[in-house]
């Protein structure tokens, strides 16, 4: 199958280009010369030519679909990256939307094999899986009317007050240390509805979240700015499959050295944000 794989990316490609080069829409080429023990996740993935990875559908910058159903956004070239390392085209890449509240079942039942999904690594959640990375650390902000007309500028300033954000998600906890007027819906575009009546004060969830909503409102929308929590990215996958956590840990620090990293985040986040550093991943 290895074979298989390498030779169908060799004949895509044109006779002059060299077998390492990415297709037009492919951000890296899938490894062609990958070995992999017997027995771990890397070999079955790697077999089978396939990955299901999970990520959200309705997350400008980060995942999102678009017009031809495919979602776009650095969360999904981290999942590309991650494929390719196995030795999977994009091809064999199922792209499933995962939610904030479905992940960690996603995981546990194998209804995806991995999560890359604007997925907070943190204590509660690694009862139940484990956690390459981080890939990513953004934090928790709020977004409101362009104008900011109740004057917002932090989450002391939400006390009492109706928020918006999404059940199953670290915002959602988060915030219930401030207010407990709290609607927790399925997905954070599902708010701004909301935020534009004036039926709730703010929106709010990680910032880069937030960037992406707010640059595509036209201008009816604004992020305050004022991140409160940390929210290192990781990637989910089955817990204590401890060789598949490692091998991704190595694939996003190869990454991180070789330019991709950068250049999934200029291609896809870069729209909006500055290239920030890459985080250093946590081993544990
Ligand atoms: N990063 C946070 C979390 O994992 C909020 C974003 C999200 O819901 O995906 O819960």
């Amino acid at each position: 199958m290895i074979s298989a794989i390498a030779l169908t990316g060799v004949l895509a490609l044109s006779a002059c280009t060299d077998s390492s080069a990415p297709t037009a829409d492919e951000t890296v080429a899938p490894e062609a010369e990958v070995s992999f023990e017997a027995g771990s996740t890397m070999a079955a993935l790697n077999e089978a030519g396939k990955i299901t990875i999970g990520t959200k559908f309705d997350q400008p910058l980060f995942g999102q679909v678009d017009g031809s159903g495919d979602p776009q956004g650095f969360d999904v070239e981290i999942g590309k990256l991650i494929a390719a390392k196995l030795g999977i085209p994009e091809s064999g890449i199922t792209w499933t939307e995962t939610v904030s509240a479905n992940r960690e079942p996603f995981i546990e039942s194998g209804q995806v094999d991995i999560v890359v999904a604007t997925y907070t690594i943190n204590d509660k959640r690694k009862e139940v899986i484990s956690f390459a990375g981080p890939y990513y650390n953004a934090g928790q902000d709020i977004l409101v009317l362009a104008g900011n007309p109740g004057g917002i500028n932090g989450p002391d300033d939400l006390a009492g007050k109706p928020v918006c954000t999404v059940a199953g998600s670290t915002s959602e906890k988060n915030i219930a240390e401030y207010t407990d007027q709290i609607t927790s819906l399925g997905g954070y575009a599902e708010c701004l509805p909301l935020v534009s009546a004036g039926t709730v004060a703010a929106l709010t969830t990680d910032n880069v979240i937030l960037a992406g909503l707010a640059a595509n409102s036209g201008g009816e929308f604004e992020v305050v700015g004022n991140p409160f929590t940390e929210e290192p990215y990781g990637i989910g996958l089955a817990k204590d499959d401890t060789d598949f956590r490692m091998f991704i840990n190595d694939v996003l620090e190869e990454a991180y050295g070789d330019g991709t990293w950068a250049a999934a985040w200029e291609k896809t986040a870069g729209a909006e944000l500055p290239l920030p550093d890459p985080p250093a991943v946590n081993r544990y």
